[in-house]
């Protein structure tokens, strides 16, 4: 395998790190070829010193200093220099580790550059995945996802054509809430949400987790990334988090992809695809873990995972609307100002809001930033009328 340049678009976060984990074990594999990152300006110094890169982004301010420290570095502003980043020669993977609607900008620059593109990011897939996948087809780009259940659907489908394929059952661990009875959730505190038993993560996806939101984003996600209909798809609770999802084709068999739960599994794929090196975490032992149990979720709970299905079916501009909605309810959330419940009734009445504008079924990127913006400020207001 030659040595794959790697980008890594949100380099401090979570997911960023442990993308530099798996470089960091595979020098002779992968290097390091740019770091972007928006504000943690002190981590970010001390992975430039670790790893050298050609290409740096940070938000503006930061970077004159850092100009004068690492002269030979080439320095990106992170809001709106890095589509310029992705599109550079010597760069030949893109991980977009950032999140936030921020990633839809480098991620259709990196298609249009005919790169290998490792999503870990959700929201660009959700706002405008027709669009995403559209322009990786016409200009030769592959997306290798590092969500872990896209990685686990990509790994079972291996490219065999829709036609063979029945459903995806796309498993979620639940969230923290999973046994929390529905007459809690009104006074559940954002540490009691933060807690997630599986995956350690951000912020924004821990309590998009507790809400089964995130599972609804995948949902999207997973009809953009393999081209499949809501119906094709089924959510399955499965706690123990094993199974990252399975691929039932036609004639009745079901493949699954299962490890154990480590973020640096799916990157580490999708940075070597199509090598399998070796583990980068732990192996799973059938025996220890004894058994694998499976529920259907409770939809009168986590009514945002019906909302996502509805979303799906409507399309169009929707889905950047549920997007942009949730982004304002969870943050509101995470200040203390609204209940979790709170997180739902925005939501939802955001997208009911937008029913009744016109709207088109095959928008543009013009139009899904509007509708975008819309839905930031209806959210907005919604929040302030219920606090
Ligand atoms: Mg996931």
């Amino acid at each position: 395998m030659k040595k794959r340049r790697i980008a890594v678009l949100g380099s401090t976060g979570s997911i960023g790190m442990n993308t530099l984990r798996v470089i960091t074990r595979h020098p002779g594999h992968f290097e390091v070829a740019a770091l972007a990152a928006c504000n943690s300006v002190r981590v970010l110094e001390r992975q430039i010193r670790a790893y050298r890169p050609k290409y740096v982004a940070i938000a503006r301010e930061h970077i004159a200093p850092l100009e004068k420290k690492f002269p030979a570095i080439r320095f990106f502003d992170a809001a709106g220099g890095l589509e310029a980043l992705v599109a550079q020669k010597d760069i030949d993977v893109v991980v977009i580790a950032m999140t936030g609607a921020g990633a839809l900008a480098p991620f259709l620059a990196a298609a249009r550059a005919g790169k290998i593109i490792a999503p870990a990011n959700k929201e660009a897939l959700v706002m405008a995945g027709d669009i995403l996948m559209g322009a990786v087809r016409r200009h030769g780009a592959r997306v290798i996802p590092v969500d872990s259940e896209q990685s686990a659907i990509f790994q079972c489908l291996d490219g065999r054509p829709a036609e063979d394929l029945y459903k995806v059952h796309l498993t979620a661990s639940g969230g923290a809430l999973l046994d929390v009875p529905l007459s809690r959730h009104d006074r559940l505190s954002v540490r009691d949400v933060l807690a997630h038993p599986r995956w350690k993560m951000g912020a924004k996806i821990t309590v998009d987790s507790a809400t089964l939101m995130n599972k609804g984003f995948e949902v999207i996600e997973a009809q953009r990334l393999f081209g499949l209909v809501p119906r094709m798809i089924d959510v399955v609770i499965h706690p123990e988090a094993i199974i990252h999802s399975m691929v039932e084709f036609r004639d009745g068999s079901i493949l699954a992809q299962l490890s154990v739960t480590d973020m640096r599994l799916p990157i580490q794929y999708a940075l070597g695809y199509p090598a399998r090196l070796p583990a980068p975490a732990g192996r799973l032992d059938f025996v220890r873990l004894g058994k694998l149990t499976f529920a259907r979720p409770d939809v009168r709970a986590f009514p945002l995972l019906a909302l996502a299905f509805e979303v799906s079916r409507a399309g169009g501009v929707l889905p950047a609307v549920l997007n942009a909605a949730d982004e304002v309810a969870v943050s509101a959330f995470l200040q203390g100002r609204i209940k979790f419940t709170g997180i739902h009734r925005i939501v939802a009445a955001t997208v009911s809001a937008h029913r009744g504008l016109p709207s088109c079924r095959k928008p543009d990127l013009k139009d899904i930033e509007q509708a975008d913006a819309w839905a930031r400020a209806k959210a907005t207001e919604i929040l302030e009328r219920i606090r």
